[in-house]
């Protein structure tokens, strides 16, 4: 009898560990993992990579180093279809594949909310491409300040006050001290400016430790406007509506980072979704669907005692993915499992490389332990979707610095 075959779309923290998982559980089965990239990128640092406090080959490692290709079969190509009544996936360039079980973990996209002018005159930052891209607008309208003595190419607008405004912000206030050295620019000119639609700034975290947060970056020079929803964003401007008026605030450095959706593949794909978001069942699969997972920032598990869904985030979808290996072997061995159940262990935001802020299991850290923290979370993390050798080549032991 041949083998059920079990597809995995997307190499990020939901379906590598999906697949690292079916691999140490040493499933009988063809496993095909299906990414656009050869590589697999840590999203949760792509703020650095954008402010260019790091380069992308520092959070970025070769999908195929950390599989073994006696079992899993890595296909480099782009999901642009799941034909789900007929148990295919259609993919750009090697046409169609089929599949008994489907995990499809295609994970986020820049959310734009239908705002007029966002694609066409603002950066967003939801991959190494975009990081990368990010980095070359910001260093390019600093450099250019030198020629131009416009002052709006010292102007720097981040959309957006959450998590990933704020760690760019730590990210770019901590290196624009030796960029102006290095492309000879005022750094007393430099104008960052941080608009956000909620009246709250970090509202995850406790009202104190918020301020905390957002008192260092004010430090650092930028300036938070709040409960502006931004209404358009034009040449070089971005428009926002405060007290009831449009203003205009001047910027050559638009970064857009509102808020982030699920794949659009999910909803071309005829899901029942809520910005590329399915509510799946309590064993992640999808209604109607029972061969079909869909974990990470594709899903929504709903919280039963808030009745909301819990955050997207590397760590729900990290045991997702555990979850989702471990119920896959137990379907093929004819063995049930129970319902997932997600544990929170905290989150920390990092603000630059030096501090850090947020829980960690019930208790708040900030500044400098916070750091620490912040740094063991993530590399924790690389070890468990790189493995141990993959932490050591990428050498991230920078505590002191
Ligand atoms: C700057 C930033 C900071 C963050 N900080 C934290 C944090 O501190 N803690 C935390 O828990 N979470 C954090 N998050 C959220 C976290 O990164 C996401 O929730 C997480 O990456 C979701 O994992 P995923 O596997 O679903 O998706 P992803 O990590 O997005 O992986 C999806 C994979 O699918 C591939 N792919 C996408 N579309 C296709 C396609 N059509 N065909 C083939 N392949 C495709 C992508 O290339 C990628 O490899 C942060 C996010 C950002 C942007």
């Amino acid at each position: 009898m041949s083998q059920p075959k079990i597809v995995v779309l997307g190499a990020g923290y939901a379906g590598l560990k999906t697949v690292k998982q079916l691999q140490k559980k040493n499933v009988n089965a063809e496993i095909i993992l299906v990414n656009k990239n050869d590589y697999h990128y840590e999203s949760t640092q792509l703020h650095e990579v954008a402010a260019g406090t790091e380069p992308a080959g520092k959070i970025t490692f070769k999908v195929e180093d950390v599989l073994d290709k006696n079992k899993v079969t890595f296909i480099e190509d782009t999901v642009t279809l799941v034909k789900k009544d007929e148990k295919k996936v259609v993919l750009a360039k090697k046409g169609e594949i089929s599949y008994d079980y489907l995990v499809i973990a295609l994970g986020f996209e820049s959310e734009t909310f239908g705002i007029p002018g966002v694609n066409e005159f603002s950066k967003p930052l939801v991959d190494i491409k975009t990081a990368e891209s990010c980095r070359a607008y910001l260093d390019n309208n600093l450099a250019n300040y030198a020629k131009s003595k416009d002052e709006a190419d010292l102007s720097i607008a981040v959309c957006g006050a959450g998590f990933t405004s704020i760690e760019y912000l730590g990210e770019i206030t901590n290196r624009i001290p030796k960029l102006a050295e290095k492309l000879n620019f005022p750094k007393d000119k430099i104008k960052i400016t941080c608009i956000e639609a909620m009246p709250t700034l970090l509202p995850m975290f406790s009202e104190k430790l918020g301020t905390y947060g957002i008192d260092i970056l004010k430090k650092r020079g930028v300036n938070f406007i709040v409960g502006t929803p931004i209404k358009e964003i034009k040449e070089n401007t971005v428009v926002y509506e405060q007290d009831g008026e449009l203003k205009e605030l001047t910027a050559n450095t638009v970064i857009w980072t509102t808020g982030v959706r699920g794949s659009a593949v999910v909803g071309k794909s005829g899901f029942d979704e809520r910005r590329g978001r399915v509510v799946v069942q309590d064993d992640l699969t999808v209604a109607d669907y029972p061969e079909i997972f869909m974990i990470g920032d594709v899903s929504a598990v709903m919280d039963k005692e808030s009745n909301r869904p819990f955050p997207t985030t590397a760590q729900i979808a990290l045991q997702q993915g555990i979850y989702v290996g471990n119920a896959l072997a137990a379907k093929l061995s004819n063995q049930s499992i129970d319902a997932f159940t997600y544990k929170p262990l905290g989150t920390v935001a990092s603000i630059g490389n030096n501090v850090g802020l947020g829980n960690v299991m019930g208790k708040e850290v900030k500044g400098y332990i916070g750091s620490i923290m912040k740094k063991n979370i993530i590399n924790k993390s690389l070890v468990t979707t790189g493995g141990t050798k993959t932490l050591l080549k990428k050498g991230r032991f920078d505590y002191y610095h």
